[in-house]
């Protein structure tokens, strides 16, 4: 088996990618520990995992999705909740979340954030709505 390959310890099934072995284990084997869940911060794992789990309950129709929208559905389903600050926190420092776009409500201080779970494999329009206003990434 070479390196590139990733393998489930549940099922055997291979992948090329550990984002797709990663996603495998949440699709096919849900009650089962995920084995790529804790690696890199075990503490948090359980509440990163659950926000990779919104990625993927939502790629069919957006790849790319605001805060509120993360927000809202967290809550919806996990009954200790996040708040928006926590939520940004995790998105902003755990490098699987990238920043695609930011905007302003007009005429406010009020702004929003939108994320992608990993590259995107093709540029995406995100519709943000009339009363936003883009904001440069400035990184
Ligand atoms: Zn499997």
């Amino acid at each position: 088996m070479s390196e590139e390959t990733h393998q489930c310890k549940y099922c055997e099934e291979q992948f090329d990618e550990e984002k797709m072995l990663k996603k495998h284990y949440y699709v096919e084997h849900p009650k089962k520990p995920n084995p790529l869940n804790n690696k890199i911060s075990r503490k948090y794992g359980r509440i990163v995992g659950n926000i990779e789990r919104c990625f993927f309950a939502y790629e069919k129709t957006y790849a790319v999705l605001s805060t509120s929208q993360i927000e809202s559905w967290y809550n919806e389903r996990y009954k200790n909740g996040i708040t928006k600050q926590r939520l940004s926190h995790f998105l902003r420092t755990r490098s699987q979340f990238r920043k695609v776009k930011k905007a302003r409500f007009k005429s406010t201080n009020l702004t929003e954030s939108w994320w992608s779970l990993g590259d995107l494999e093709k540029p995406v329009e995100v519709d943000i709505g009339g009363y936003w206003v883009e904001v440069p990434l400035l990184d």
